[in-house]
């Protein structure tokens, strides 16, 4: 089974810490979905037949667009990607939400919100110059519920530097109360070509600490696991059956196809970039041209993803796996970081299966790096 992403590219205004592709650009709204749309068509071959049972749409800011466009290139979908979807998602943020736009987003078979949250403190969402209030964010909830969404996420973003730990634990009270099937908690990354990023180079900014992010992380894993959610991947929580579906598939590394502006694809062995720009992207497809790069991934490459995303996740990696497909035994190769590993407490093994522990997860990047292999380990 196959994904497909669509990148919708357009928000109100830039958040601080974002650096998503996006314009604020609203009018070029048409073309970009008249671009979009062709290039569902151009690419249907893409996924070589494998039929595609979730759609997401990221962005940008998708619930700023139009039924009439939504419902043009979901029906689009279905003519090109026949046959029932298990997962449709949306991207919202609070202050898109009403009655009404939930009422269309249902009848055209959008059965998953994922809100774009990130606080419920209006002095944080001032600093990340959110579009919404810390009452919308509220009220978004209560407004999806009473649309019939019964699938639903909330986004947070936790290690904000000039605040202090009681409004991020006020945060995740907040959400947990609310009682979501599914949490997403991202820890505030400065991004170099955002607003915090330059503020940080001209020394009127200065990111967290790690150690104060790493409190923010545990007091995260503790209360979702007392509130009885599995932490699926690291920064996603579930009620056991609202596991993200779409986006399970990516760590899996199930096939996806990936629409507009700066949208990525995969297809099992190559990976495929759209380019970031919403002019240089209509200017392509106004020409009848797709506009991406094909990136061939080497046999190491390939591995060694599965080490990164496989890691992340509670099922972890399954060097049985990697054994049977690349005759490469991670196990015994990498014997003395394992074992270095597991004695620090960073990770453990079961059977054949390595999974990071709690503590190991506040530093999967440098954990997954010291198994990675070279080339050399597959000849
Ligand atoms: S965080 Fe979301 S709403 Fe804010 S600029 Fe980025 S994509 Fe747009």
């Amino acid at each position: 089974m196959a994904g497909l992403y669509i990148h919708i590219p357009f928000c109100k205004q830039a958040c601080h810490y974002c650096d998503f592709h996006f314009s604020t650009n609203l009018p070029l709204m048409e073309v970009m979905m008249d671009s979009i749309t062709m290039e569902l068509k151009l690419r249907k071959d893409y996924l070589r037949g494998e039929a595609v049972d979730t759609v997401y749409f990221g962005g940008g800011t998708p619930s700023l667009v139009p039924a009439e466009y939504l419902e043009k290139i979901l029906d689009q979908v279905a003519a090109l990607f026949p046959g029932k979807k298990q997962e449709v998602t949306l991207e919202a943020n609070p202050d898109d939400l009403n009655p009404q736009a939930l009422g269309n987003w249902k009848s055209l078979g959008i059965d998953r919100l994922s809100l774009g949250i990130q606080s419920f403190q209006d002095q944080i969402l001032i600093a990340y110059n959110r579009a919404h209030t810390s009452k919308e964010a509220k009220q978004a909830i209560q407004l999806a519920r009473a649309a019939g969404f019964e699938k639903f996420s909330i986004d947070l973003i936790y290690g904000y530097p000039h605040s202090d730990h009681q409004l991020w634990k006020l945060d995740l009270e907040e959400a947990l109360r609310l009682d979501p099937g599914h949490l997403s908690a991202y820890s505030l990354t400065i991004e170099p070509k955002t607003t915090f990023g330059n503020w940080t180079k001209k020394g009127k900014f200065s990111p967290a600490e790690d150690e104060f992010v790493a409190q923010q992380f545990e007091w995260l894993q503790e209360q979702c696991d007392k509130a009885g959610y599995v932490q699926y991947e690291i920064s996603n929580f579930s009620r056991p059956n609202q596991v993200a579906i779409h986006n399970s598939n990516y760590w899996k590394r199930s096939p996806y196809l990936g629409i507009g502006p700066s949208a990525h694809s995969f297809d099992g062995s190559s990976r495929g970039f759209n380019p970031s720009s919403n002019a240089n992207y209509t200017k392509a497809l106004s020409a009848g041209a797709l506009p991406f790069v094909l990136e061939q991934l080497t046999p190491t490459e390939s591995i060694n993803e599965e080490i990164l995303t496989g890691l992340r996740t509670q099922w972890g990696l399954d060097t049985g796996s990697l054994a049977e497909r690349y005759h490469l035994d991670i196990l015994e190769i990498k014997k003395g970081p394992i074992s270095k590993l597991t004695e620090l407490g960073m990770i453990h093994t079961l059977g054949k299966t390595l999974t990071l522990t709690r503590k190991g997860q506040l530093l999967a990047d440098s954990i997954a790096s010291d198994i990675f292999i070279d080339s050399h380990d597959l000849s």
